[in-house]
């Protein structure tokens, strides 16, 4: 068994990304300024999408497109269950109503066919998430989506890295980035909105600052221009430089973290292939470059004899930790008690939620670790 306990995940922080920070917080300005402008073009320059605004975190992205929507009471929004809780929540205090669309049961993503019977007369925009690091079949659901006459924006916060069909996710359309400390690069707390639309850019600009006509930093007057007048009522969440040189700093080195991802994920997949009551997702065919962002298993309860929790449990008393990517949001408590969704409705989403179980998965592992998790597996399962 292990002597130390192994996360399911843990930055990449180096003493020069620590120096840079001190650099920024000796310099003179700490919020939203030289860095926060590098990173978003680097950024940019990564991903190949003309326009990125840095956020407090993708969750405020999420807000504010919602905002620049125009969405409220009366509209719907389609997006999965299986995602993390930010996007639902927003809809639902924006006032307008999430509708879930199921998943394909091995990649826990959704497709053109899932979401079709989810469009309404009062559907408004399409949020799919690109999972674990692998792509939603983002051609087709665009198109769907543009047939019916609604945006489609991606959540691209596991997907940093990413590429369908040869080009970078997020390169066209709207998507939203996250640098939460387990994501592909960190920021602490951060996100990133990109989109090809110049207008959508600048309106999100604005809204993320207070609806100011200019950004907080103006690079002539080295500071805040005291010329910006409020166009429209906004939020406040920029990003500050203190964190923004951290994110400069690592979209420099996530090919290198993905590469090593993928090396571990690799080994993984080498070492449970064997395991019968470990089931890890499915590889799209047109994700032709996967980032790795999770390893996700799904353990088949009836033939383990226990359950997905008890299984986490028992890694854990193993020095293992592991992480729940994600229980499906119509079956946490609010949802379950306001939406009443009955079990049964989204079969393969609700099938997975029982099931899945993110293993420990991050740059600075070793192929021993891996082993340690497999081993402790077996372990288990014997
Ligand atoms: C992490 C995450 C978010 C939210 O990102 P924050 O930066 O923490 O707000 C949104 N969607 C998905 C799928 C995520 O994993």
């Amino acid at each position: 068994m292990r002597k130390n306990f192994l996360p399911f995940s843990r930055p990449s922080i180096t003493e020069e990304d620590i120096l840079a920070v001190g650099e920024v917080l000796r310099s003179g300005w700490i919020t939203t300024g030289p860095n926060t402008a590098a990173f978003e073009r680097d950024f940019c320059e990564y991903v190949g999408c003309p326009h990125g605004v840095a956020l407090a975190s993708a969750t405020a992205g999420m807000h504010l497109l919602l905002k620049a929507l125009g969405i409220g009471p009366g509209d719907e929004v389609i997006t999965p269950s299986i995602t993390w809780v930010s996007t639902v929540n927003l809809i639902v205090l924006a006032g307008a109503t999430p509708v879930f669309a199921d998943i394909d049961r091995d990649t826990l993503m959704v497709t053109p066919e899932t979401v079709a019977p989810c469009f309404s007369p009062r559907t408004k925009a399409v949020i799919p998430v690109h999972f674990a690091g692998a792509s939603a079949d983002i051609t087709a659901l665009r198109e769907q989506a543009h047939q019916h006459g609604v945006p489609l924006v991606e959540d691209a916060a596991h997907a940093l890295g990413t590429h369908h069909r040869g080009r970078h996710v997020g390169a066209d359309g709207t998507s939203i980035f996250s640098f939460h400390p387990i994501k592909n690069i960190t920021t602490g707390e951060g996100g990133m909105f990109c989109t090809d639309d110049p207008e959508m850019a600048e309106r999100i600009s604005r809204l993320k600052f207070h609806g100011l006509g200019v950004d907080a930093y103006d690079r002539k007057t080295q500071g805040r221009s005291p010329q910006a007048q409020v166009l429209e009522p906004g939020y406040k969440y920029n990003m500050t430089d203190i964190v923004a040189v951290l994110g400069l700093r690592q979209i420099h080195r996530v090919n290198q973290f993905n590469r090593k991802r993928g090396q571990l994920a690799t080994r993984y997949r080498e070492w449970l292939a064997e395991i019968d009551e470990i089931l890890p997702l499915s590889i799209p065919e047109d994700t032709t470059q996967h980032a790795w962002h999770l390893f996700i298993v799904r353990l088949d309860t009836d033939r383990a004899g226990m359950s997905r929790d008890e299984f986490m449990a028992e890694l854990k008393d193993r020095n293992i930790g592991t992480g729940l990517h994600f229980r499906a949001v119509h079956l946490q408590k609010y949802y379950r008690e306001s939406m009443g969704i009955k079990r049964g409705t989204l079969p393969h989403t609700e099938w997975n939620s029982d099931r899945i179980c993110s293993l420990p998965l991050f740059p600075d592992m070793t192929s021993k670790d891996v082993a340690s998790v497999v081993e402790a597996i077996k372990e288990i399962l014997k």
